[in-house]
Parts: structure tokens; C-alpha cells; sequence
């Protein structure tokens, strides 16, 4: 019977294993070092802030993985040997394979910070640095102050987590503006408010230059290159995650900053195939980055690769972008492309509207000429994933997103709506004439 061996038990490597198990009645081993089971990772947060136990993460009871015949092995892989189609662990062991998947993850990135590995100093990614952070920020006696370093979503939850215990937190971020590399400057200024009436000391502008250690060995304050020395009991480095491939360095797989794949998510050598965070496209699809470290294209991935593996050679075409996330209370939708200032397109328009209070907004982008709509980031209001990758397939113009904008509010009934005067901005700013169209459900679930 053929072995699949999966390294990395998160969504990517347990998907791929579930759908090859409903395909196949093939021999599955799961290789993890992490922990026994499989976790739901962006759930971390919400254990630290007390609203979950670790065990409430857990999408799969205990029994479910013997059940479906899914062999976990816990150890940790050293080398892939692909002339042998062996895996090495640590523990002196090694596991044949006939297909191997590999589905490392990410790691937090680290620049070589003197200090950066001091008792104290630590990212958010795995259920040690949950841990940690229980250890070393248990409350505010005990810690008297955090600093995080680099801007970003795993920066701002890590932000929130802290401030859950009232731990006093410095956010230091090296953009002079939160997240401007990704979100448009309007967006991007009402995070930065939205950060600072949460009592958190945000430093733009500011880079890390040295974490200094007590007499033990552990961190008691960092050097920024404002010339501040801030005296804390804990650094988050969340500036960033890569690919955790470092060990296929001495393998013949070929890497770039990942683990190089094709559409089939076949690597450079022989039934080795990669997936998830590890992965990183040789060409890549449309406006997406090479290697996307995000929940939902994991999932996709495995779900493709189950396909391939199973005799249906099955491309990975994960369709229209779209991601959501969460501002402290603010949350965030993106579908389709809407570009910072900094990565826009020559053709890309926007069309930006803020409440007068209220951390709510919205940006959309268009083609400057065609009018086609491009795609949409809103923030204190939900809407519809599914008209919205419609209109985006259909190559809908602004205009009629416009029109029909009602029909896209997802959020509950009860809410403030806001699309009529999203509208009315909008005419006023190109002239236009457009007359809202009051929601329908008939056409709502007509497209679903
Ligand atoms: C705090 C946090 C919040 C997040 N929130 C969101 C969110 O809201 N939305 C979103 O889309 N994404 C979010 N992400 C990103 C998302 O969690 C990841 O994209 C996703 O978990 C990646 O899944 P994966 O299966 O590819 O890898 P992972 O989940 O990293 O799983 C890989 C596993 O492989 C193990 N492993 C690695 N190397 C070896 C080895 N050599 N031997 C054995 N085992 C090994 C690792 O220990 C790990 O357990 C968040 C991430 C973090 C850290």
C-alpha cells in the first residue's frame, strides 16, 4: 500500500491528509513536532485572553485521527533524504516514503538583533510561544511593561493579548504609518488612532536596535534608534514570518525563500510535494504573493493536493484574493486587489470613504479608464465574500458595485447601514448619478 508521510500537522498537512483519506484507502503518517494534535493556530490569541482553553482549538477530537486510520508520529524531521525517499528525525529514527508532502509552516523572522535570543524574547507562532508568553507576561506585577516589534496583524494581536491583562505595552513599527505597506494611507491612519486610544504606546518610525539582558540572561530593555532605552519584562518579535525550511538546507530539494513548487505543488525532487505557509510558487498567480502565509490558501493547497495524490492531477488555483483579519475591535475585509500607495498600480483609482466618527471605513479600487472594479477593503463593516468574488468574475464597473452595494452588507440587521452615503460621496466625487438600489434578497440569493 502506498505511504503518504505529511511533515507538519497544521491546516495544510492535516487537510491534505483527511481528503487523501476520503479519496484513498492509502497508508497516512503524520509527522509533527509541535504538538500531538492538530490546532487551530489564529486561535492562539483568544487562550492567552481566557476566552477558550487550549483544548477548544482543536477542530478534531482525540479519537478522530485512529478512527480514519491517520498514523501522528511526534518528532521532529532533521533531513529528507530523496534518493532514499527516507526522512530523518531527531530521535535517531527514520520513515520510508513513497509520496512525501511537506508542510513546515513559517517562523518568526528574526534580523539579528543583539539580544534577539534572550530569555524574554520570543514571537507569536507556536503553542510554546503561547506558553512563553503565560511565563514571562503572566500580569501586570509581574510584567511591568512589553515591547513589540514590528508592525503587523501577529504585531497587533500579540498588542490586544498583553493589553487583555493590562500589561502596559510599546508597539515599535519601522513604517511611519501602521501596516502602509499593505493598506491604503486612510486606512492605514485610522488603525494608527484606533492603536493609540487603546492605550498602546505605538512608535512609528522607530527600528530596534538592541534588546539588553539582565544579569541572568534575560531581557530588561530594549535600544531603539530614536536613542530611547525602554525598560520591559518582555520583547514580541513579530516582525514578519518565512518559510520554516532550514531544514532541507542539505537536501537536493530546491528552495528559493521557500520551498520552490509548480501548480501541482510538486517540488524540485521526485514525489515531494509542498503546501501551505513552506511553499513558494515559481511564478506567481496573478496579483498573489509567491508564498502566501494565510489560513484559507493552506486549506486550499491541501485540499488540491489530496487530488494529485489520490490520480487526479489537480493545479492549484486558489481564485480571487480575499482575507479578513481583526484591528483590536476593528474588523477588516479585503476582496480582490487594493493596493497601498506604495505598491499601487499605474491604472488603479480609489475611492475612500471614512465615517465622521466611527473607526469605519472603506476604499475601493477601480481601472483608472475602464472603470472596472478591482476590489474592495472595508473596515467596521462586513460584507459578502461570495457577491463580491461574483463581481469580481463577472468584471462588474464600479459603478454597478455601487448600485447594488446594498445587496453586499453582511452585517446584522439591527446595524447603522452606511451605503447611502457611501453613494453620495461617491457621485459627488466623479460626477455620477448613481441611485443605490434598495437591498433584495431575491437577487442575493439568486447569486449565491
Ligand atoms: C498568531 C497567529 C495568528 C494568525 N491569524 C491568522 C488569521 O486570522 N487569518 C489567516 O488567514 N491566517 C492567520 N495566521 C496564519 C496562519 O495561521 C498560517 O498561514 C497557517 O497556520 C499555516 O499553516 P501550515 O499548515 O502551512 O503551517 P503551520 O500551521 O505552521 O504547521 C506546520 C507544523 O509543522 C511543524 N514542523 C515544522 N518543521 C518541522 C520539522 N522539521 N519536523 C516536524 N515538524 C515540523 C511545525 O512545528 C508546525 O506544527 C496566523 C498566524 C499566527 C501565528
Amino acid at each position: 500500500m502506498e505511504h503518504i508521510v505529511i511533515i507538519g500537522n497544521g491546516i495544510s498537512g492535516v487537510t491534505v491528509a483527511r481528503h487523501v483519506r476520503k479519496l484513498s484507502d492509502k497508508r497516512i503518517t503524520i509527522i509533527s513536532a509541535e504538538t500531538d494534535y492538530f490546532f487551530s493556530r489564529t486561535a492562539l490569541m483568544y487562550i492567552y485572553m481566557g476566552h477558550m482553553k487550549f483544548e477548544h482549538t482543536q477542530p478534531y477530537e482525540n479519537w478522530f485521527w485512529k478512527k480514519n486510520r491517520i498514523e501522528l508520529v511526534k518528532g521532529y524531521v532533521k533531513q529528507v533524504h530523496t534518493s532514499e525517499n527516507k526522512v530523518a528525525l531527531a530521535d535517531g529514527t527514520s520513515i520510508d516514503y513513497d509520496k512525501l508532502v511537506i508542510a513546515t509552516g513559517s517562523k518568526p523572522n528574526k534580523f539579528g538583533w543583539p539580544g534577539q535570543d534572550l530569555e524574554g524574547v520570543q514571537g507569536l507562532y507556536s503553542k510554546q510561544d503561547l506558553d512563553n508568553l503565560e511565563k514571562f507576561a503572566p500580569d501586570k506585577e509581574q510584567c511591568k511593561r512589553a515591547v513589540i516589534v514590528g508592525g503587523g496583524l501577529i504585531g497587533i494581536e500579540m498588542a490586544e493579548m498583553l493589553r487583555s491583562r493590562k500589561i502596559p505595552v510599546t508597539f515599535l513599527v519601522r513604517e511611519d504609518s501602521f501596516w502602509n505597506g499593505v493598506l491604503p494611507a486612510g486606512e492605514s491612519a485610522l488603525i494608527n488612532e484606533h492603536i493609540l486610544e487603546h492605550h498602546i504606546d505605538l512608535r512609528l518610525g522607530t527600528n530596534l536596535v538592541e534588546i539588553l539582558s539582565d544579569e541572568n540572561g534575560k531581557a530588561k530593555a530594549v535600544v531603539t534608534d530614536k536613542g530611547d532605552t525602554i525598560p520591559c519584562d518582555i520583547v514580541g518579535l513579530t516582525a514578519g514570518v518565512s518559510p520554516n525550511v532550514d531544514f532541507l538546507k542539505e537536501s537536493d530539494i530546491e528552495l528559493g525563500r521557500g520551498v520552490k513548487v509548480n501548480r501541482l505543488l510538486e517540488t524540485s525532487a521526485k514525489n515531494v510535494y509542498a503546501i501551505g505557509d513552506c511553499a513558494e510558487q515559481h511564478e506567481a498567480i496573478g496579483n498573489r504573493r509567491p508564498i502566501e502565509a494565510v489560513w484559507y490558501t493552506g486549506r486550499m493547497m491541501g485540499e488540491t493536493l489530496a487530488q494529485t495524490l489520490c490520480g487526479n492531477p489537480t493545479e492549484y488555483k486558489p481564485g480571487h484574493w480575499f482575507n479578513s483579519a481583526k484591528f483590536l475591535d476593528v474588523e477588516y475585509q479585503t476582496y480582490g486587489w487594493v493596493f497601498s500607495e506604495r505598491g499601487m498600480k499605474d491604472y488603479e483609482q480609489h475611492f475612500h470613504w471614512r465615517h465622521a466618527k466611527e473607526k469605519i471605513c472603506i476604499t475601493i479600487a477601480f481601472h483608472k479608464e475602464s472603470k472596472l472594479f478591482l476590489g474592495i477593503n472595508t473596515f467596521g463593516i462586513r460584507m459578502r465574500h461570495e457577491l463580491f468574488d461574483k463581481w469580481l468574475t463577472e468584471e462588474r464597473s464600479v459603478d454597478y458595485v455601487m448600485e447594488y452595494l446594498k445587496d453586499a452588507n453582511f452585517d446584522p440587521e439591527f446595524y447603522k447601514q452606511y451605503e447611502g452615503e457611501i453613494v453620495a460621496k461617491y457621485n459627488s466625487e466623479f460626477g455620477t448619478n448613481i441611485n443605490p438600489k434598495k437591498k433584495s434578497w431575491k437577487r442575493i440569493f439568486s447569486n449565491a
